[in-house]
């Protein structure tokens, strides 16, 4: 069968129909539906599994990053140091907040926040927290991080949203931080059946804060205690399904690491750079090569039936919707990373056979 997208997730869901309908269907006879029983089971469930003591389900991953900044003490007409090769989500973030973001490059060699650029970001003050974002599936040195960040007395928030999963030393991505946020977008490497969210942190006071600001600032009913608040909640069903989806999740991390492991062997193109996937913890939640002429790779690869994806092809300071307020703003290796990145199709369903179609299409390109 000719492969079709960037993911299954028929066949991905497909594979636990049994317990999902049943989960779903446990939910509409509860008639319970927003942060009930199952909300909370999943809380400790998914907490135990990053290591740490408190989740906080909500609504979705850029609100989850919000609000954990918003935890860990960042307001408005704050400044918060981010990437800005990481699909704008912390931007947004950030934005929502009414913070200012301060964009720092990423390094060439594992295209995530730069410890030393961040330094340099920090030196002089003014930035209240960091956002460290684990991107395509890789953990970010957190031990160089953290010491940058703690010598300048600035919050890290850690964007968990593409490495459920992922860990060094024992320990998992989201357990380094003041806070974390992780999204359950259905195409993340855990994924719910709509949009769902969670902060994760090791900080009661950061925990509270969040659980009262997920729910216009109450800390009971109709009492406003911390504010501003907001809506952010995560529903029944969502969190019913993570909980079965939850068990599955290392093993489909160790099937993409497989596939990731098979295309670095199989993709032998002298143009196409492969990513460095044995970096300890890396979860290959994106399988992601670069190339000079990427558009045309994409279009080889499409003119021969291959998917292919660019995440993300706009840095943040280049987006158009900012006009010219980042003009100044100069970040050669994320822009020249956002030029010449390619993602190939790694989900845990494609199969070895489809995995080397995709590896020969590569192969062929001539260019
Ligand atoms: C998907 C994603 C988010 C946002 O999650 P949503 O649930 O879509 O809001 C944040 N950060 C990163 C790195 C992501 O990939």
């Amino acid at each position: 069968m000719p492969l079709r997208a960037m993911n299954d997730l028929t066949a991905h869901n497909a594979s636990l129909a049994g317990e999902l309908s049943a989960a779903v269907t446990r939910v509409l006879d509860s008639g319970w539906y927003v942060l009930g029983r199952e909300v909370a089971a999943f809380e400790e469930a998914f907490a135990a599994h990053c290591g740490v003591p408190h989740a906080i389900g909500v609504g979705n991953g850029t609100d989850a990053l919000e609000l954990a900044l918003a935890g860990v003490g960042a307001g408005r007409g704050d400044r918060v140091a981010l990437v800005a090769n990481a699909g704008g989500y912390g931007t947004a973030a950030v934005h929502a907040l009414g913070a200012i973001p301060v964009y720092v490059d990423v390094s060439p060699e594992t295209w995530l926040l730069d410890p030393v650029a961040l330094d340099r970001a920090l030196t002089g003050g003014g930035v209240s927290a960091v956002i460290v974002t684990h991107l395509y599936g890789r953990l970010a040195d957190m031990v160089a991080l953290s010491a940058v960040a703690a010598r300048h007395g600035v919050r890290i928030v850690e964007d968990c949203a593409q490495a459920h999963g992922a860990a060094r030393d024992g320990r998992r991505a989201g357990s380094f931080g003041d806070a974390a946020a992780f999204s359950f977008y259905p195409t993340k490497n855990l994924g719910a059946l709509g949009d769902a969210g969670i902060v994760v942190t090791a900080d009661p006071a950061v925990a509270e804060r969040v659980t009262r600001l997920r729910q216009y600032g109450w800390d009971r009913k109709y009492r406003m205690a911390t504010g501003p608040g907001r809506n952010s909640r995560l529903d029944e069903i969502q969190a019913a399904a993570l909980r079965v989806k939850l068990p599955h999740l290392d093993a489909w991390n160790a099937r993409r690491v497989e596939l990731a492991r098979r295309y670095t062997t199989s993709i032998t193109h002298p143009k196409v750079a492969l990513p460095a996937i044995e970096a300890p913890g890396h979860v290959a939640h994106l399988f992601v090569v670069r190339t000079a002429d990427r558009d045309g790779l994409a279009a080889h690869l499409r003119a021969h039936g291959v998917p292919s994806e660019t995440h993300y092809p706009i840095p943040d300071h280049r987006q158009p919707g900012f006009g010219d307020r980042f003009a100044d703003v100069s970040l050669p290796v994320t822009e020249q990373l956002c030029a010449e990145t390619l993602s190939l199709p790694c989900y845990p369903e494609l199969s070895d056979a489809d995995a080397d179609l995709v590896a020969d299409a590569v192969n062929r390109w001539e260019v």
